[in-house]
């Protein structure tokens, strides 16, 4: 290939909380079942109504930022940035500029490290609906999406081909599914993409980028890259170098232009003099640590060490239902994580079965195969040995200490062994 195809992502993740990011309103656009019924002064935008954050989306931030290797500020704060749009009814957004939360993050992938440069908190804008009402053209506002705790995570340009991207944008998905903060839903709008694409005929970073915005799926970011290389590579074949400006993807017609890129400044960002600086100290940070749950990657390790294929491990870490069956039985019975996962991978599960069902059926089957007599019969024999004067009492009549011998084989094999097996072998033996 003539141009290495740069690529660097931007990924908006709206946070589930109960309530939205400065204010006390419900936090539930998707199932509210009227618009603008989640407002307030505050998400409204109204003049004097004063900004209170929501720490638990701080902690939820910070625990994306901590499962995407991040490093964490001791001291952040929040900005206004500035632009004039419908949706932004205070003229500004209330987002990070120069001290997010996290940074310096790093995601591997199987073409290569993706270096995180920042993840940081901001409020998401008011949903606009473009409508007919009574033969005219309107534009509606909905205010449930107003101020709805929103994360972004934006990465260095180390993107290097479609499926790296595919790759990345997965990975990423998945591990915040598994921190349960967000549904990442790309449908409805809980999880949206951004990618920044630029050619290089040498490798090095070129002096221009192209923005394709509003990416609701993986496959439409794929595409983005593929028809940015092949439209980007047409002009530098020319001697000419591509426009700096902002495009929108467009599934069946790839990317169209849609304005020239702002620069940072156009949004004059000056701190929020509503929100004082935030300090996240030692003990505050430990606790949000102890909220890590087990990560995707960490259970492929840990299925590869059980004993699983590493494709198999793969497979089961990337759907969230078998994820989380998995991990249910590492916790519950460690010692069926290989069969639990090649039954998964082999549909052997039925999908309505849950964890606790099936370690309780698998222990049945088990059960009913401890018929063995040179199983058995090696066990029954060492407790004769370790209980003469119970058998001394047996064969003087006292049959009441049978009983101790059953339930002693039945503890020794984990409630496995077959109860008529064990009585027949034991009278056998001490007879
Ligand atoms: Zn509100
Ligand atoms: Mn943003």
């Amino acid at each position: 290939m003539k141009y290495q195809l740069i690529c660097g992502a931007e990924i908006h993740v709206e946070l589930n909380t109960k309530s939205k990011m400065f204010c006390g309103c419900k936090n539930d656009p998707f199932g509210a079942d009227k618009p603008n019924i989640y407002t307030c002064p505050v998400c409204l935008g109204m003049p004097g109504a004063l900004p209170v954050p929501n720490k638990k989306a701080i902690e939820d931030c910070i625990l994306i930022g901590l499962a995407l290797g991040c490093k964490i500020a001791k001291v952040s704060k929040f900005d206004r940035k500035h632009y004039f749009y419908p949706d932004l009814p205070k003229g500004y957004q209330i987002s990070q500029y120069d001290e997010p939360l996290c940074y310096e993050g790093l995601v591997e992938t199987s073409y290569g490290p993706v270096r995180i440069t920042r993840v940081h908190m901001e409020e998401d804008t008011a949903k606009m609906h473009h409508a007919v009402v009574g033969g005219k053209k309107v534009s509606l506002i909905d205010f449930n999406r107003s101020s709805v705790p929103l994360v972004e995570i934006v990465t260095e340009p180390d993107i290097k081909s479609s499926e790296q991207a595919k790759e990345f944008l997965k990975k990423v998905r998945d591990i915040i599914r598994t921190l349960g903060v967000s549904s990442c839903d790309m449908e409805k709008g809980s999880m949206r993409l951004e990618a920044n694409i630029s050619l290089s005929p040498d490798g090095n970073l070129p002096n221009y980028k192209v923005e394709v915005k509003n990416i609701n799926s993986f496959r439409f970011f794929a595409n983005s890259l593929e028809f940015e290389y092949k439209r980007q590579s047409e002009i530098l074949d020319k001697g000419e170098t591509p426009v700096q400006e902002t495009r929108g993807y467009r599934d069946g017609r790839g990317t169209v232009s849609q304005r020239k890129k702002e620069g940072a400044a156009d949004y004059r960002y000056f701190p929020d003099p509503d929100i004082p600086p935030l300090v996240i100290d030692d003990a505050w940070l430990t606790t949000i640590k102890s909220r890590l749950p087990k990560l995707p990657d960490a259970v492929v390790s840990e299925l590869v060490a059980a004993g699983v294929i590493e494709s198999a491990a793969k497979i089961i870490v990337n759907d969230s239902t078998y994820f989380q069956f998995i991990t249910k039985i590492q916790e519950l019975d460690p010692a069926l994580t290989k069969t639990a996962a090649n039954d998964l991978v082999n549909k052997k599960i039925d999908s309505s079965i849950s964890p606790e069902e099936y370690i309780k059926n698998k222990k049945a089957k088990a059960g009913e195969k401890i018929t063995d007599e040179t199983i058995l019969k090696p066990i029954i024999e060492k407790l004769i040995s370790d209980n003469q004067p119970l058998v001394d009492q047996y064969k003087a009549g006292k049959t009441g200490v049978l009983g101790f011998f059953v339930g002693s084989v039945m503890k020794a094999t984990g409630g496995k062994a077959d109860a008529a097996v064990v009585n027949k072998l034991i009278a056998s033996l001490l007879n």
